[in-house]
């Protein structure tokens, strides 16, 4: 049976791009923290279903939870970046975003005690032209990427993104690409990765797409968000259609979750990475 992979981007809920317009960054200290015990809730559900998986964790919560990000190196999963302060590729330049990948691997090095592979960037944007990320990911050390979204949605995707882990051979040197998981459904590619796909679809359709992966025997990969565990997090006021997206469905993540824990084996991203790779030497 194959080991998909099981993602966690661990940021707060106040973080997210969506809110960007009505949170700033200046006052993201002033915000309720709840990010630890929904991540301690995730751990506990991957620990009872014997998972393991990849947290992308944002490095701003990282310096500010240091004991959380060793917790969860502690409890055998692996730890990725998911920038420094949630900023989108496509609002910074080549500078800042080396510079926020560079301070986010350097923190969790120490605080995992392990090498940080793998990088995720805040709302998959990394879009078409903007591949020059890959080439600072890969001189910075990352060693795969996890942010072309092989879909077409309005403010992020990269439509003609290979769906399945592969290798991506650029100027500097070469970078895995690790997708997010999609369906390929009526000529086109549904998103069926995870987060709000997962709460708001019918479950079908996650499930439909990581069995259509397992049988090309490719790992699917799966992604949520620690705030999608938390149905009594503070609402921020957002339009109608923001609203929906990041509050519809909260109280099916954790049963839903464990349904898929049930279903299909998970591990992290760093095992298949050994595998490509030793798959490229043959
Ligand atoms: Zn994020």
């Amino acid at each position: 049976m194959i080991r998909h992979h099981f993602t966690v981007d661990v940021e707060e809920y106040f973080q997210v791009s969506a809110f960007e317009s009505r949170v700033r960054r200046a006052d993201w200290d002033r915000f309720e923290p709840r990010v630890v015990g929904s991540v301690y809730r995730l751990l506990d559900m991957l620990a009872r279903h014997e998972a393991r998986a990849t947290f992308f964790v944002v490095g701003w919560v990282a310096e500010r939870h240091p004991d959380l990000v060793r917790g969860i190196a502690h409890a055998g999963h692996e730890i990725a970046s998911h920038s420094w302060d949630h900023a989108r590729v496509t609002d910074q330049s080549p500078l800042t975003f080396r510079d926020s990948v560079r301070r986010a691997k350097y923190l969790l090095e120490d605080l995992a005690g392990a090498p940080v592979l793998g990088f995720r960037a805040p709302s998959f944007s990394i879009v078409p032209g903007r591949e020059w990320a890959l080439d600072v990911l890969i001189e910075e050390g990352y060693r795969y990427d996890s942010s072309l979204f092989p879909v077409r949605r309005p403010g992020y995707g990269y439509a003609n993104g290979h769906p399945d882990p592969h290798w991506l051979e650029r100027p500097v040197g070469r970078i895995a690409e690790v997708p997010p998981t999609t369906l390929r459904r009526w000529g086109t590619n549904v998103p069926a990765g995870g987060g709000a796909y997962f709460r708001l679809f019918p479950y079908a359709v996650v499930r439909a797409a990581l069995r259509d992966c397992a049988h090309r025997g490719a790992p699917g990969t799966f992604y949520i968000h620690p705030w999608e565990l938390d149905p009594d997090q503070p609402r921020i006021a957002v339009p109608w259609p923001t609203r929906v997206r990041h509050y519809g469905g909260l109280r099916r993540t954790a049963p839903r979750l464990e349904r898929l824990l049930v279903e299909f084996r998970f591990t992290a991203i760093a095992d298949t990475l050994a595998r490509l790779t030793d798959m490229a030497r043959v």
